[in-house]
């Protein structure tokens, strides 16, 4: 996927100047300042504990996780309590999330974790991206929450200020776009790439909604793609 994602930065490179690049990261780092949200997940350095929230969080609204993930990790604090539950106590705890398979694939991760790398999470993308469960949002939100690696993610939210603001198309399903890979690796800093996501998640969940974006208060309007063209049709 990686490889994937470097050939097709040719394929909009143009479409992104580097002066408005820079601008979109310098308006969002500064609207994160007083915005991004707090969550028990976001001040802990430690890696099963954020594992667990990126699981949880998965097609799963931050709110709905949150009480969720205090009883999850007062009932199984480590890894090694978590491997000794059955399925079925792990689904009896996520019940209230939905998504009953997240309960069996979570409870084989587990297993894979214990016998293959002796009970710690594993640290690199690929390694992730092998156990039951973990598609390459997760593996990259976990590298760079838990291990500080610059990857960035790319989920719904990503995308829909990606394509708004730059006034980029990608496919239907986006979280298999390479285009929007390809964006969202692009615009991201160098550095803090973990903050960054998390502005970028929070930005889409508050500010650039799915419905009725906040346009009118938002730091980006002014080089906005999709707002110029609505303001603009608004003023015909
Ligand atoms: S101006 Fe509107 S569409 Fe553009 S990034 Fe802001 S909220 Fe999203």
């Amino acid at each position: 996927m990686t490889s994937a994602i470097a050939q097709s930065q040719e394929n909009f490179t143009l479409l992104l100047a580097a002066n408005k690049i820079k601008w979109f990261r310098r308006q969002l780092t500064s609207w994160a300042t007083l915005n991004l949200r707090e969550f028990p997940w976001r001040t802990t350095t430690d890696a099963y504990a954020i594992f667990i929230a990126e699981f949880l969080l998965q097609k799963t609204s931050a709110n709905t996780v949150a009480p969720i993930y205090a009883d999850f990790l007062t009932r199984y604090p480590t890894l090694e309590d978590l491997a000794t539950a059955s399925v079925a106590e792990i689904a009896i705890l996520l019940k209230p999330l939905g998504l009953h398979f997240r309960a069996d694939r979570l409870y084989q991760s587990v297993r894979v974790i214990i016998e293959q790398y002796d009970g710690k999470i594993p640290a690199s993308e690929a390694q992730l991206l092998s156990l039951p469960g973990i598609g390459l949002y997760t593996a990259r939100s976990i590298c760079a929450n838990a291990f500080a690696q610059p990857l960035a993610i790319l989920d719904t939210n990503v995308a829909r200020i990606l394509e708004r603001f730059f006034g980029l198309q990608g496919n239907r399903v986006k979280s298999r776009c390479k285009l929007l890979w390809s964006a969202a690796e692009y615009v991201a800093p160098k550095t803090s790439v973990s903050r960054w996501n998390l502005t970028l998640l929070d930005f889409g969940a508050g500010v650039c909604t799915a419905r009725n974006p906040s346009c009118g208060i938002c730091p980006l309007r002014s080089q906005c793609n999709y707002a110029k063209i609505n303001l603009d049709m608004n003023h015909e």
